[in-house]
């Protein structure tokens, strides 16, 4: 009998059986009272976890889609702005500022380190001033997450009006968050990652500062335009056909995150990380992320032994026990397996997910 599926993706991830079924239902109308009601819990939920006193706004897109939003709304062409890339996420932040006609500086670190508050801050100081910071919160590609309430006190400290937007898709559900406190200005996440609901949404959060600045920014938006999206919430509504099954989805994900508590939920992703990243060191496996205390808890890159293909052991490991595990994405494929542990991940799925690795390296191994 074939094994059950299981999906350890970073995204999309595994979704329980009571948001399953919620996705099923019939549709209602959007603009209607009942859709009013389950969008204002929405909204709401997600703001506990975006850590705001701000209106949290659904749109129809992917996480992308929201990092477009982010630099439209805020942004104009010939803005100078600071990507800092520790990995393909930070990447595609400063590519989509370029599309818009931003001229876009770059500080990269090396894939596994995390940005360092200090030079970013010198940077800052010394290349600036910019309009905008773009970062990541957690680099999904790599496993890192970054210090982001040090690297927001550099920012402020360097240029007190620069605006920092921040990517926090594969985080912000999982790790602690604290945009007001933080000071973070534009704070994007999507469906699929941590909120264990299907891909289809994305979210997106504002600061006084950068709503200051959307009404002045001049790159070209439309189905983006945040300040449509701040009209229609006022009623309840999003400004053009939302992905209701997502949003039903999402609704009964959000019941469940609060019923288990937000300090719960960041405690068993640390406790998840912890245990993944023990496990693989115990298989005699090195992790990507370089300073321990930066390792990711929502996702871990793993190293594979000189001369293994990763996409080999990955394809194995799908074929001989039906699991799920994400490759390398662009420099990185080939080199690394990476594990997701966000949403409702347990121990045991890491168990039955590094019990397939170690088979497949071993068969690997023999071939
Ligand atoms: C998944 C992810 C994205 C991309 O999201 P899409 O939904 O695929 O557009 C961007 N940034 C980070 C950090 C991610 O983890």
């Amino acid at each position: 009998m074939e094994k059950p599926f299981l999906l350890m993706l970073p995204g999309p991830t595994m979704i329980p059986e009571e948001v399953l079924e919620a996705g099923r239902r019939q549709m209602i109308s959007h603009r209607g009272k009942a859709f009013a009601e389950m969008f204002r819990r929405v909204q709401e939920g997600l703001r506990t976890f975006f850590g705001t006193q701000q209106e949290v706004f659904l749109l129809s897109t992917s996480g992308t889609g929201a990092m477009e939003a982010a630099v439209v709304n805020v942004l104009s062409p010939g803005d100078r702005v600071l990507a800092v890339e520790i990995g393909v996420f930070g990447k595609r932040f400063g590519k989509i500022a370029a599309a818009f006609g931003a001229e876009v500086d770059r500080i990269s670190f090396d894939y596994g380190e995390a940005a360092d508050p200090e030079r970013v801050g010198v940077q800052v100081r010394e290349g600036g001033p910019y309009r905008a910071v773009l970062m990541t919160f957690n680099e999904t590609s790599t496993g890192v997450t970054n210090d982001l309430p040090a690297l927001c006190r550099a920012i402020r400290a360097a240029q007190e009006d620069v605006l920092i937007l921040v990517d926090g898709i594969s985080a912000v559900g999982a790790l602690p968050t604290e945009m007001d406190a933080w000071g973070i200005d534009v704070l994007v996440s999507g469906a699929q990652k941590a909120w264990m609901s299907p891909p289809g949404a994305a979210f997106i959060a504002l600061s006084e500062r950068a709503w200051a600045a959307a009404e002045t920014a001049r790159m070209p938006r439309f189905y983006l335009d945040l300040r449509t999206y701040r009209t229609y919430a006022q009623r309840g509504q999003t400004p053009y056909t939302p992905p209701i099954s997502v949003v039903y989805a999402l609704d009964v994900a959000l019941a469940r995150m609060q019923a288990e508590g937000r300090e719960a939920i960041f405690a068993r992703h640390a406790e998840l990380g912890a245990y993944t990243r023990q496990q693989v060191r115990e298989l005699g496996l090195s992790i990507l992320a370089k300073d321990p205390a930066r390792a990711s808890n929502t996702v871990t890159a793993i190293r594979m032994p000189e001369g293994v293909d990763a996409e080999a052991v990955r394809a194995r490991v799908l074929a001989e026990e039906n699991v799920a595990l994400a490759g390398g994405q662009q420099d990185l494929k080939g080199k690394i397996v990476r594990i997701g542990h966000m949403g409702a991940v347990e121990k045991a799925h890491i168990d039955r997910a590094l019990a397939a690795l170690k088979a497949a390296l071993e068969a690997e191994a023999k071939a």
